[in-house]
């Protein structure tokens, strides 16, 4: 999506470990008006899904994905990252590694908010090697709810998270997806839809 690769090189620091820093727009500070466009995308993208319910995980996906959510008029739930576990059968409960933290979360969702009824997109504002959304998908899984496919800021095409999902048939749809990054530029892989 040009709209977000323009801002990207314009506004994106590249930090050492692999990590692109989009905290002025994005995740920290959060330009309304701009990541309502990329609500706008992924309609587009994902309007011929039957969704029912948005799904993301705390804390730097839950601001986009209400963005998302006015575009779809459905409800958002996000995965909670749990410090300890008081597990009364009433949640869906996952492990996550996190990518930017080095280390493993439990994350719940109360069994409430999703069920075989439901049809679900995941919406997340990084992609890497994947494990946030293979947690979310394992929710997605047990609750028994159909999952429509993935919606993702920004996607690191030189991690294997994207394409593995792919390869296992996930829908995935990456507004701007990287294939490499120095200190002073990014390159991003062609976008067939623009
Ligand atoms: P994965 O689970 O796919 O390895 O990593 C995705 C999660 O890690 C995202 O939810 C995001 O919060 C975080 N993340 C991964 N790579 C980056 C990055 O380059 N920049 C930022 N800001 N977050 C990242």
């Amino acid at each position: 999506m040009q709209l977000l690769e323009e801002r990207i090189r314009k506004d994106g620091i590249v930090k050492p470990g692999n990590i692109l820093k989009v905290d002025s727009f994005l995740n920290h500070q959060m330009d309304i008006p701009f990541i309502n466009e990329l609500g706008k995308e992924f309609k587009r993208r994902f309007a011929d899904a039957p969704i029912t319910k948005i799904l993301t995980i705390e804390a730097s996906g839950i601001g986009i994905a209400c963005l998302v959510a006015q575009h779809f008029n459905v409800p958002v739930v996000f995965a909670k990252k749990a410090q300890s576990l008081n597990l009364d059968g009433e949640m869906y409960c996952t492990k996550v590694q996190s990518f930017t933290h080095k280390r493993v979360y439990d994350v719940i969702l109360s069994k409430k908010f999703l069920s075989a009824e439901d049809h679900v997109l995941i919406i997340d504002d990084f992609l890497a090697n994947g494990c946030a959304l293979q947690g979310l998908m394992e929710i997605v899984k047990e609750s028994g709810a159909v999952l429509e496919g993935a919606g993702i800021v920004v996607e690191k095409g030189f991690q294997n998270g994207g394409d593995s999902l792919r390869e296992q048939g996930i829908r995935v749809e990456s507004l701007a997806i990287v294939d490499s990054m120095t200190d002073d530029s990014v390159s991003f892989r062609k976008d067939e839809w623009d």
